[in-house]
């Protein structure tokens, strides 16, 4: 009996990680598909200055809506890409993407700094940077214009000379860098210091208890004078009220992202966003 319960339930195991594998062998099979034929899309979230009202840039956040299989979230394909070596593809769609976008709306005067998530693994392509020269030569981009999203994951301290010298080029190169999701990785201090760095945005994580949670409070508060003692600017994800937004601007945080200023939208919204201005109220945007 006890031999019969083990196989039945050795059975089922094998027939749940069947499934399992199936499933993940669908979602392979159309991530392929969906990179050969432009299948993902971009998505843009606004940054804005709360204190002087302004939409200082936004981030590029890639898209999937699978004709079978629905919208998938990029916390799952983005790991799927990372896993099955699609990474450097999926990041150099999401860049032809964002340039192609730029372009348009520097053609009509319109000109917003537009940040990319990078992967710790696009990080270690040797090409990397030549590719993304490129393909900002390619659709007549200003590097400074693009800024690189790195979760401190892409700072492995194993290779930390040689990271150091790839930000170093990409910095001169005239990309801007920032540490995402910060203080939820790794990165010693001392490493980090020596990076050349222009932003660190605060995780969600420390944003989304605030103004009660007195914890997560010292921990905000450090961190935005972690920034501004690296002469760093500092932004606040995950905002998501007026209340999470003016006490992280009482604490020199003035740059928040997050629903409560506007959710990730299309390109046609973001020529919306730079007619009409973005958040709650009748903000203005910056002369251009
Ligand atoms: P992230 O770079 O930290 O992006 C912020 C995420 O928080 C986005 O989720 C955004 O939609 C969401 N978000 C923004 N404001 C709020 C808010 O007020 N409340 C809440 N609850 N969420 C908010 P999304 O678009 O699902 O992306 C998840 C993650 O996937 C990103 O985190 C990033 O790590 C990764 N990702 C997205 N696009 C790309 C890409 O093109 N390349 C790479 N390598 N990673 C990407
Ligand atoms: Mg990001
Ligand atoms: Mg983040
Ligand atoms: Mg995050």
């Amino acid at each position: 009996r006890a031999k019969e319960l083990g196989r039945n339930h050795y059975s089922f195991f094998n027939a749940d990680m069947s499934a399992h594998n199936q499933q993940e062998l669908i979602m392979e099979h159309a991530l392929r598909r969906a990179l050969d034929h432009g299948g993902l899309s971009v998505h843009y979230q606004p940054k804005v200055d709360v204190a002087r009202q302004q939409m200082i840039g936004l981030e590029a956040l890639a898209r999937w809506h699978d004709p079978k299989l629905g919208k998938i979230s990029p916390v799952v394909f983005i790991p799927l890409a990372e896993k099955l070596g699609l990474i450097d593809a999926l990041g150099q769609a999401v860049l032809d993407q964002v340039c192609q976008d730029l372009q348009r709306w520097s053609q009509k005067g319109d000109v917003v700094p537009v940040a990319v998530n990078v992967s710790a693994r696009q990080m270690g392509d040797r090409d990397f940077l030549s590719r993304l020269q490129q393909t900002i030569k390619l659709y007549q981009v200003n590097p400074g214009l693009i800024e690189l999203e790195l979760t401190e994951s892409c700072l492995v301290p194993t290779k930390a000379e040689r990271t150091l010298t790839l930000l170093q080029r990409l910095r001169e190169s005239g990309f801007r860098l920032s540490i995402d999701d910060f203080g939820t990785g790794y990165s010693s201090l001392a490493y980090l210091r020596r990076l050349p760095l222009d932003t660190l945005k605060i995780d969600a994580g420390f944003v989304r208890e605030l103004p009660d949670n007195q914890d997560d409070v010292q921990i905000v508060t450090a961190v935005i004078g972690l920034a501004h003692g690296l002469g760093l600017s500092v932004v606040a994800e995950g905002v998501e009220t007026a209340l999470q937004s003016e006490l992280l601007s009482t604490l020199g945080c003035t740059v928040c992202q997050g629903f409560w200023l506007a959710r990730p939208a299309p390109a046609s919204q973001v020529v919306q966003w730079l007619a009409d201005g973005v958040g709650p109220g009748s903000w203005l945007l910056p002369a251009h």
